[in-house]
């Protein structure tokens, strides 16, 4: 049997990755957050952060999430650390609207080429 966060829904996508039950290539994890390669990379490093705990997105982060926040921000910072990128962008989706088809929180890591700014 699976070791579920409390906030785990059956019906999401990276509630389930978190939970091993969808396997992904896992690039950083511990008791709070799991990293890991986005399935359809735009960048040559292009990894998903998420948090083990159910949020639907980052509209529903409060004052209580901030070493949650932190964690997520020190992950990243590793995982670009050691794939020795120059420069990154974090970046979430929060709403339709904005592009967000995953409804779990999700940070995406993008690295590895230029960006251009403003995104689409
Ligand atoms: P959003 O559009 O919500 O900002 O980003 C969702 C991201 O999750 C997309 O970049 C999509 O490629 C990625 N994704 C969705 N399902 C899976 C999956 O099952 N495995 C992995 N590795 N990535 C996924
Ligand atoms: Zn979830």
């Amino acid at each position: 049997m699976a070791d579920h966060a409390p906030t785990y829904q059956a019906d999401c996508p990276f509630c389930r990755i978190a939970a091993g039950e969808i396997p992904v290539e896992v690039v950083f994890q511990d008791e709070a957050v799991v990293l890991f390669n986005d399935i359809n990379s735009k960048a040559p490093t292009h990894v998903l952060a998420i948090p083990r705990r159910h949020l639907a997105s980052a509209s529903e982060l409060t004052d209580a999430d901030a070493d949650l926040l932190a964690a997520l921000f020190r992950a990243m910072r590793r995982v670009a650390d050691e794939a020795g990128l120059k420069g990154y962008r974090i970046l979430t989706n929060v709403g339709l609207e904005a592009g967000q088809s995953v409804f779990h929180l999700h940070f995406h890591l993008l690295g590895g080429r230029p960006m251009a700014w403003p995104p689409g």
